[in-house]
C-alpha cells in the first residue's frame, strides 16, 4: 500500500495555516482569498489522496467510490498549479490586465478546462485513468496532467519575470522556493512512487509563502488592523508602474492634531480604532470592495478598482456622513473633521510622487467644507510638478542666469508722484512658465540657495540704481526684500555693503524690507547685521505688517523708517471693526514717526480710503504690477509727463 503519512502531515500544516489566517483576520482582499483557496485546494486534494489510497488497498469492490476519489484527487491536485498562477496575479495586482481580453482569458483557462473534462470523463473513456475491477491504472493520456501543470508553472514564471520590478527580492525568493519545493517533490515521487509527497510539498510551499510573501504583520497596522502606510506606498507605486486605473478615497482628519493634544495616548488609539471600525463596517456593507489603509496621523485611504467608480463615490459620501457625527468616548464629546478627497488615478493625479505629496497635507492647505471633494477641485498637476522639481528649477535658473528683477512702483500721496519701487524676484522657467516667488523663496530658504538669489537681486538693483536711466527718474530709493534666512547669515551686512561700494550706490538709495517674523527673531547674528547696515546709513521697512506673529516690543525697538501694511488688511477693510483697527494702527504708527506704505491697492476707491487715512505711500495693481526694468523706466517717465501736462 502506498504511504499517505505525508498527506496527514500536510493536513496538519494546512490546518495550522488556516487557523493563523482566520485568527489574524487576513481573509479579505484578493491575495488573501487566493491564498485561502490554495489552502483549501491542497486540503481537499490531500483528503482525496488518502481516501483513494485506502480504497485502492482495501475496498476494490467499491468501484464507483474509487473512480470518484481518484477523479477528485486528480482534478484538485492539478488545480493547484492554476491557483498558484492566480495567486501570483493577485499578488502583483494584475487582474485588470485580463479585463476585456477574452482571448487571453480563454487561453489561460483552456489547458485546465481540457484536462478537467478528460479527467472527469475518464470513468467512461479511460483516457486519463481507469479503475476497472477496482484496479487503478494510468490511461494513455495520463501525461496530460503533467503537461497542464507545466504550462501553468511556466506561465507563472513568465508573469513573475515580466513584473519582477513590482516584487521585492525576498518575495521573489519566496515564490522561487515554492516552485522548487513542488518540483523536488515531483522528482522524488518519480523515484519513490509509493511515497505520496506532493501535497506535503505544496503545504510546505504554502507555509513558505505565509512567512515570506504573505506576511500580514509586515502589512497590517497593529492599532487599526488596516493595511499600513508601507503597504499603501507599495500598492500605489505598483499601480502607477503597471498603468492600472483605480480610485482612491483620501481621508485626512483635519482636526487630528487638536484632538490628539486633548486625549492621552490610549484614548487617541481608541478613537483611531473607532474610526477604523466605522470604515470597516461601511466596507462590509458594500461587500468589502475597497482595500483599506491607515497611514498615520489620522490619515486613511480606501482604494477601489476602476469599474467601481459609483461604489467609491457612495463609500466616500457614507464615510463622510458617518465620521462627521459627534460621538462620546470616555467622557469626551468628539467631533471629527473628516476631509475627503476622491481621485481617479492616473487621470486626475498623474504620478506616485504627486499622490503622496498631495495626500500629505491637503487638509492643511484647503478650507474644511464638510463635503466630499473631487481631486481636480483642489489638485492642480502643474503646481505639483513645479513643487516637486523646485530645487532643480532653482539650480537651473542660477546656472542659466535666468532670474530677473521686476519693479513695482510706489506712489507718494503727499507728493502726487512715484517716489520709489519694490524690487521683486521673477522667474520664467522654459518648461514650467512663471514660477511664484513665494514658492521660490520658501524652497530657496530651505535649500540655502536664498543667499545666492538674494545677492543676485541686490546686485541687479545696485546696477540699476547706478545707471543713468534710473537717475533720470528722480526716485528716492528702491526697496529690496530680505528673507529671514538671509538676515541670519553672518556675512549679510558685509556682502551688501561690498556690492553697494562696487556700484557706487549711496545707502540713501536703498531701503531693505524685513518681515515681521524676521523682526521677532532675537538672534544675535541678525541684530549685528541690522546694526552694521544701520550704521552704514541704510534704512529699513517692516514688510507684511499685521500678518505674522506680532512681537510689538521688538517692532517698537527696531529702528524702522517704514511699515508696510499687508494686503490682507486692505482686503478686509469693509469689516467695520477692521476699519477701526486700521484707523488706530495708522494713528499709532504715525505717532511713532513711522511712514506707512499700503500694499495691494487695486481700486480708486481703496486708494482714496487709505489716502484719507493719511497713509504716506500706496503700492498696488491700481497703479501697476511689478514690471521689467525697461517697462518700469518708461512707466515712470510717462507718469512724469502726465503730471507735467496736468500742471499745464
Ligand atoms: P511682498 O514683499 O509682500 O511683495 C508684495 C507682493 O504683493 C508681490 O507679490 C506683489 O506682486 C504683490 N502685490 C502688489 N500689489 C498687489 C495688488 O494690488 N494685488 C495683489 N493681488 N497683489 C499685489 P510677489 O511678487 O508674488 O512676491 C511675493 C513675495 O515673495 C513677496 O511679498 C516677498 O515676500 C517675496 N519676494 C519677492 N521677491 C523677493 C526677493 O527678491 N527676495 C526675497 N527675500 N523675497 C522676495
Ligand atoms: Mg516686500
Ligand atoms: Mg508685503
Amino acid at each position: 500500500m502506498r504511504n499517505f503519512s505525508f498527506d496527514i502531515a500536510a493536513i496538519f500544516i494546512l490546518l495550522v495555516l488556516l487557523f493563523s489566517i482566520i485568527f489574524r483576520k487576513a481573509t479579505t482582499g484578493r491575495t488573501n482569498k487566493m491564498f485561502l483557496s490554495s489552502l483549501f485546494t491542497c486540503l481537499i486534494s490531500a483528503m482525496f489522496e488518502i481516501a483513494s489510497t485506502i480504497l485502492d488497498a482495501n475496498c476494490k469492490e467499491f468501484v464507483e467510490a474509487i473512480y470518484f476519489t481518484h477523479t477528485g484527487y486528480l482534478t484538485f491536485h492539478t488545480f493547484q498549479a492554476v491557483i498558484y498562477l492566480l495567486f501570483v496575479i493577485s499578488l502583483l495586482d494584475l487582474w485588470h490586465k485580463l479585463r476585456g481580453r477574452i482571448l487571453l482569458t480563454i487561453a489561460l483557462a483552456l489547458p485546465y478546462a481540457v484536462t478537467f473534462v478528460l479527467t472527469v470523463t475518464s470513468a467512461f473513456t479511460g483516457l486519463v485513468f481507469s479503475a476497472e475491477n477496482g484496479i487503478y491504472t494510468h490511461g494513455p493520456l495520463f501525461n496530460i496532467l503533467y503537461l497542464c501543470v507545466v504550462v501553468y508553472i511556466l506561465a507563472t514564471g513568465f508573469v513573475v519575470l515580466k513584473n519582477r520590478k513590482l516584487l521585492s527580492a525576498s518575495k521573489i525568493m519566496g515564490l522561487l522556493m515554492m516552485a522548487i519545493l513542488c518540483l523536488a517533490a515531483a522528482v522524488l515521487h518519480m523515484f519513490f512512487p509509493q511515497q505520496l509527497l506532493e501535497n506535503f510539498a505544496v503545504s510546505l510551499s504554502l507555509f513558505v509563502a505565509s512567512i515570506t510573501v504573505q506576511r500580514p504583520e509586515e502589512l497590517l497596522d497593529t492599532e487599526t488592523g488596516l493595511y499600513k502606510h508601507s503597504a499603501y506606498g507599495h500598492d500605489a507605486k505598483n499601480s502607477f508602474i503597471i498603468g492600472k486605473h483605480w480610485h482612491v478615497i483620501m481621508l485626512n482628519i483635519a482636526n487630528y492634531t487638536s484632538i490628539s493634544s486633548m486625549l492621552g495616548y490610549e484614548q487617541r488609539v481608541e478613537v483611531l480604532k473607532i474610526t477604523a471600525d466605522k470604515i470597516r463596517s461601511l466596507n462590509k456593507n458594500l461587500g468589502y470592495k475597497g482595500k483599506m489603509y491607515y497611514l498615520d496621523r489620522g490619515r486613511f485611504r480606501i482604494v477601489f478598482d476602476d469599474k467601481e467608480r459609483t461604489l467609491a463615490e457612495t463609500f466616500a459620501t457614507l464615510t463622510n456622513n458617518e465620521l462627521k457625527m459627534k460621538f462620546r468616548h470616555k467622557g469626551f464629546d468628539i467631533t471629527l473633521a473628516p476631509m475627503i478627497v476622491l481621485a481617479r488615478c492616473p487621470e486626475e493625479i498623474e504620478s506616485f510622487k504627486s499622490l503622496m505629496a498631495f495626500g500629505l497635507d491637503f487638509h492643511e492647505k484647503n478650507p474644511y467644507t464638510g463635503r466630499v471633494i473631487q481631486a481636480p477641485e483642489i489638485y492642480h498637476p502643474d503646481d505639483f510638478e513645479v513643487k516637486n522639481n523646485i530645487n532643480k528649477i532653482i539650480e537651473r535658473a542660477l546656472e542659466n542666469r535666468s532670474f530677473q528683477v521686476y519693479y513695482q512702483p510706489i506712489y507718494s500721496v503727499e507728493q502726487g508722484r512715484f517716489v520709489s519701487a519694490e524690487a521683486l524676484l521673477r522667474l520664467f522657467d522654459d518648461e514650467h512658465g512663471f514660477i511664484s516667488p513665494e514658492l521660490l523663496i520658501t524652497a530657496a530658504e530651505k535649500s540655502g540657495a536664498i543667499h545666492k538669489i538674494g545677492e543676485l537681486v541686490f546686485e541687479e538693483v545696485c546696477k540699476f540704481v547706478s545707471s543713468s536711466d534710473y537717475k533720470q527718474l528722480g526716485l528716492d530709493y528702491i526697496e529690496v526684500n530680505l528673507s529671514v534666512a538671509q538676515c541670519m547669515h553672518g556675512d549679510l551686512a558685509d556682502k551688501i555693503l561690498n556690492i553697494m561700494r562696487e556700484y557706487n550706490v549711496s545707502p540713501r538709495s536703498i531701503n531693505l524690507e524685513i518681515t515681521e517674523t524676521a523682526a521677532s527673531f532675537s538672534q544675535r547674528v541678525m541684530t549685528d547685521n541690522l546694526n552694521k547696515l544701520l550704521r552704514a546709513g541704510i534704512e529699513f521697512s517692516l514688510d507684511d505688517f499685521g500678518t505674522g506673529y506680532s512681537n510689538m516690543k521688538r517692532v517698537v525697538s527696531l529702528p524702522l523708517k517704514i511699515v508696510k501694511l499687508d494686503k490682507s488688511f486692505v482686503d478686509e477693510k469693509e469689516n467695520p471693526k477692521m476699519w477701526i483697527f486700521l484707523q488706530n494702527t495708522v494713528k499709532m504708527l504715525k505717532d511713532m514717526n513711522m511712514e506707512i506704505v499700503v500694499e495691494g491697492i487695486e481700486t480708486k476707491e481703496m486708494l482714496d480710503a487709505f489716502a484719507n487715512l493719511k497713509c504716506d505711500f500706496i503700492q498696488g495693481y491700481y497703479f501697476s504690477k511689478a514690471i521689467s526694468k525697461n517697462d518700469f523706466v518708461n512707466y515712470i517717465k510717462d507718469s512724469q509727463q502726465k503730471v507735467v501736462q496736468n500742471a499745464e
